[in-house]
């Protein structure tokens, strides 16, 4: 079946705002912060959201009724890939993870209620998210079914015991969607449900701030303790023991949400390259006039197109109601290693104005490497999709 990779108008109006947005508005107040959240803190997201909701920019990703724009997937590429030009730009849109991939997965799953008091105020940006799945050793983290925090049922709900960690934006969050084991044991294919668990419940705590490469997601990344933790049975998101089912549900779009948002970073990173390369002379010559220069600049401009390409075809697929599960672990896995190389072959270029503070790419390089482990590090991604391409194989009978 032919792949139509083309955008609505609308989308590329949108798409062209935003980039005109990010430029004008958020740019200056990330290079004023360094690119670091927790700089700006609270007063800056309100600020920053504000100013997108005045644009008419605001959850470009959120069905209509919760005053989004209803992108689908291959809409939401095109604008979020403008949006990520800057490390503030998600934010300022409602587009960040892990609140873009909560709102996804809620919009999915949840009951009316449920959508009423979770998504609604989340769409709206009055309140932010976090995603609790992973755990320290041995619990779940590539292998997602060594999960071991326990919820036991108890009378008119369930009690929830674990510990989670690299929980992004945990801190400053009105709920955590959690992740836990309602039967079977570690190592079981089954037998995960997930969670809404308010803030205030005494259950639920916050031990610490984990000190990490990156520092441009707000809130953080917290290690979190769940003990004790009481939950209403409509506290349960979707049906008991589908919490993997539905982690596909968020996984396989916020995968891609990942690749578009970083993919904006890896063109700027590349733009700063290009104005580098065009002024620098040295040896007699411009920079950009070297051919091993030139060299990065085509496998960056490689790197670009072929992430675009991989994102929008996945994209494509989504919006067919297909699981993309090949196709997103591809399109994954080559996007984080692409973006990777781009940033760091600009920081290249630019020499020792690279690594200064007087341009962001050291900032960036910081913000894209830990892109290769979370949602799936690019290994589990390729031994997934040699299982695939196999079993595949083996399926067609093609024996040589
Ligand atoms: C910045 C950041 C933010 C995050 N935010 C969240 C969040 O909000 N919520 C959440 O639940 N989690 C979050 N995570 C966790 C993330 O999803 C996990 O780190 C990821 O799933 C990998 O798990 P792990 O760290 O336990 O690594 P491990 O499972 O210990 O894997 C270690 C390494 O093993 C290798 N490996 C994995 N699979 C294979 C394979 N099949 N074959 C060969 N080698 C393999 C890879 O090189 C991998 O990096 C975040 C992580 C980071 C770094």
């Amino acid at each position: 079946m032919p792949i139509d990779l083309s955008h609505e108008p609308r989308v590329e109006e949108l798409a062209r705002r935003t980039a005109r947005f990010v430029r004008e508005v958020v740019v200056p107040e990330e290079e004023r912060y360094g690119g670091v959240a927790a700089a700006g803190g609270e007063e800056l997201r309100g600020r920053l959201q504000a100013a997108a909701k005045q644009a008419g920019l605001f959850a470009p990703h959120v069905a209509l009724e919760y005053g989004g724009h209803g992108l689908d997937m291959r809409g939401r590429a095109a604008v979020f890939e403008e949006a990520g030009w800057s490390l503030f730009g998600p934010l300022a849109l409602n587009i960040a993870a892990p609140d873009e991939g909560n709102m996804h997965l809620l919009e999915a799953v949840s009951t009316h209620p449920q959508r009423e008091h979770y998504l609604r105020p989340l769409a709206q940006g009055e309140v932010r998210s976090c995603f609790a799945m992973t755990e320290p050793a041995p619990g779940a983290g590539s292998d997602p079914t060594a999960l071991s925090t326990r919820a036991t049922k108890v009378a008119g709900g369930w009690r929830i015991d674990g510990r989670k960690w690299f929980i992004t934006g945990a801190d400053g969050a009105a709920f955590a969607i959690c992740m836990a084991r309602t039967s079977g044991e570690p190592g079981d294919r089954g037998g995960a449900t997930m969670f809404l668990v308010d803030v205030d419940n005494p259950g639920m705590k916050i031990i610490r701030h984990i000190d990490t490469l990156d520092e441009s997601l707000f809130g953080g990344h917290c290690e979190m303790v769940f003990d004790d933790c009481v939950v209403p049975d409509d506290a349960v998101l979707g049906e008991v023991d589908k919490g993997y089912d539905y982690a596909q549900v968020r996984l396989g779009p916020a995968r891609m949400t990942h690749c578009m948002r970083w993919l904006g970073i890896a063109r700027r990173a590349q733009e700063i390259a290009l104005a580098r390369a065009s002024e620098r002379e040295l040896f007699g010559s411009r920079l950009g006039d070297l051919g091993m220069v030139q060299g990065m600049i085509a496998d960056s401009e490689i790197d670009i197109a072929a992430a675009r390409a991989l994102t929008l075809q996945a994209c494509w697929e989504l919006d067919r109601g297909r699981s993309a599960a090949q196709s997103t672990a591809i399109a994954k896995a080559f996007t984080a290693e692409a973006v990777w190389r781009v940033v760091d072959r600009a920081l290249q270029v630019c020499g020792s104005l690279g690594v200064s503070g007087d341009v962001l790419l050291g900032r960036f390089l910081r913000e894209v490497r830990p892109f290769r482990i979370y949602d799936g590090p690019t290994e589990t991604h390729r031994w997934a999709i040699a299982r695939r391409a196999l079993r595949g194989s083996r399926a067609h009978g093609n024996v040589t």
